[in-house]
């Protein structure tokens, strides 16, 4: 019997979103990817999700080292919250760690974590596993699959990806290493990124904006130009700057992970801007609007971000109106529809001609979309599958495709958050469950709990009624009519209607609350909110949050 294999999904598995996942043998543990999640609208007041990161905290001992796959927040983003508890050996391509370690070091943790550069194709000893990165094509540059060579086999992670045939910088998707693996040793077990698994097709090459980039600027001559995209997707930002300087333009940039990203993204050779193209943002209004080119962050419609000023005429180096054409060159992240919707309203409303949606063709997705899943499937023909990266229906999606291609309907295994699988001599096998609930942030405060939320719900939703109760805490008697304020209500007079009510209900809880020891303040709150909330219930429907305030004599 060879040692099993054991995998917990800590994250990523029915959401976009704060990927996460421990690959463990011989009592070590192999982490891949610690990333964040945006939160949905109904989070109110949230501005990150993380993984539930108590499995490392708690196997913080066994943890043998941490693998990026890339650089992309959703796979970093929660990193600097996990080294505030640990301390880890960090794994990924020279532009994966130092975009993590950008992030990490604003965090002032950067020392907590022992960075180690992998190149394409290595071979690395990490733990109880041989741990293989083999390039693909995604929206960042550098990004990796990862092979490893574990006493069960090859275990393959995809990582995200597209096969894009025509990347941007000439490093190709190493698909004849993967074909390699499958007919050697074969890969006993492939986790694959499903976020486009329900498009049908093949996803676009990122080099086939470059024709529609080009028109762009040759139609809007004369007018200045301002583009948006991740500050990660440097290929993007390299086809939009190749354009604008072929048109005589000269580019600055706009927001702090802009100009950041770009200096180290050009620092690392991985974009190329010559220096005379570059100028800064203070000097593009003092140019004629057809000699200048703008990178900007917001394309998520992030509210404090550079565009969402801009769209809100409030931006410090520039004022947009009928001679500003804004790029959206790119999709929104679930959650931040609506958001980026307000933004290009914003724009609209200052004149401004925004070029956007799927229509425009200013935006590729970088994840596989069917035929490239199929081919994945195909070249590694996997003996069993579990599809990773996903809402659940994409989960779903990929797992049909995978049957279709062939791997047993018995061995596809459609996971979620928590679940812990087990790969043995005799198969796959689901063995337990690891606490994977969801970590909100908020500002700089982690680990908001689930009540908070809860209540805001309640806020936002139910509004809330202040029952003030005037009460001689020696002898139980309700001293006055009980008064009721309430917030965020439309209409307070059926209310009024139930003040006899009321007053007989805080009188019954007041003598339920007296006792030997005297007058018990939280057996009192606890009766009234309980009799309240069934009485607003039963005549006018509404279940607002309840605050009893004891007014004592
Ligand atoms: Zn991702
Ligand atoms: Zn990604």
């Amino acid at each position: 019997m060879a040692e099993p294999v054991r995998i917990s999904f800590l994250g990523g598995l029915g959401e976009i979103g704060r990927n996460c996942a421990c690959l463990e043998a011989s009592g070590q543990i192999v982490v891949v990817d610690c990333g964040l999640m945006f939160p949905d609208p109904d989070m109110l007041g949230v501005d990150l999700v993380l993984p539930d990161l108590s499995y490392l905290k708690e196997n913080a001992d066994r943890i043998a080292g941490l693998v990026l796959t890339h650089g992309h927040e959703d796979h970093t983003g929660a990193l600097a919250f996990a080294l505030e508890d640990l301390s880890l050996d960090v794994y990924g391509s020279s532009l994966t760690i130092a975009l993590a370690k950008q992030r990490v070091s604003e965090a002032g943790l950067s020392s907590k974590a022992n960075w180690v550069t992998v190149r394409d194709g290595e071979l690395r000893r990490i733990g109880p596993f041989d741990v293989e990165f083999i390039p693909v094509t995604h929206s960042v540059p550098q990004g990796f699959a990862l092979a490893f060579h574990t006493s069960q086999g090859i275990i393959l992670h995809s990582g995200d990806f597209k096969i894009d045939l025509e990347p941007v910088d000439g490093r190709f998707m190493d698909l004849e290493r993967i074909g390699a693996l499958a007919n050697s040793e074969g890969v006993r077990l492939l986790l694959s990124d499903s976020t486009n698994a329900d498009e049908e097709g093949h996803t676009d090459s990122e080099a086939s904006l470059q024709g529609t980039f080009q028109r762009l600027f040759a139609t809007h001559q004369g007018k200045r130009i301002i583009a948006t995209s991740f500050a990660s997707h440097i290929h993007r930002l390299q086809q939009l700057v190749d354009a604008a300087i072929a048109n005589g333009r000269l580019v600055a940039t706009l927001g702090r992970s802009m100009t950041k990203n770009i200096a180290l993204a050009r620092r690392l050779g991985v974009l190329h801007i010559p220096d005379s193209a570059l100028i800064d943002i203070e000097e593009v209004e003092e140019l004629e609007p057809g000699r200048v080119f703008v990178l900007s962050t917001g394309s998520q419609g992030e509210p404090m971000s550079a565009l969402a000023l801009l769209a809100a005429g409030e931006g410090k180096w520039l004022h947009l109106g009928e001679r500003d054409t804004v790029v959206m060159s790119a999709h929104p992240v679930p959650g931040n529809e609506w958001a980026v919707s307000k933004v290009i309203d914003g724009l609209c409303r200052l004149g401004v001609e925004v070029v956007y949606g799927e229509e425009a063709k200013v935006h590729v997705s970088g994840h596989a979309s069917e035929e490239e899943l199929k081919l994945m499937l195909q070249i590694a023909r996997p003996e069993f599958f579990i599809p990773i990266h996903g809402e659940y229906r994409h989960l779903v999606a990929h797992s049909r495709l995978a049957k279709r291609m062939g791997v047993d309907e018995d061995h596809v295994f459609v996971c979620e958050d928590g679940d812990v699988v087990e790969l043995t001599d005799t198969g796959l096998a689901r063995v337990g469950e690891v606490s994977a609930a969801y970590l909100y942030v908020d500002g700089l405060t982690s680990e908001v709990g689930h009540g908070v939320i809860r209540d805001r719900k309640t806020l936002a939703e139910e509004g809330v009624l202040v029952l003030v109760c005037s009460i001689d805490t020696a002898t139980g008697d309700v001293l006055a009519s009980p008064q009721l304020v309430t917030r965020g209500w439309a209409d307070n007079t059926q209310l009024e209607e139930l003040s006899s009510d009321v007053h007989r209900l805080v009188v019954t809880s007041s003598s339920k609350a007296m006792s030997d020891g005297g007058f018990d303040h939280e057996v009192f709150r606890r009766d009234v909110r309980s009799s309240l909330s069934k009485l607003l219930m039963d005549k006018l429907h509404r279940r607002p949050m309840i605050v009893p305030v004891i007014v004592t004599a």
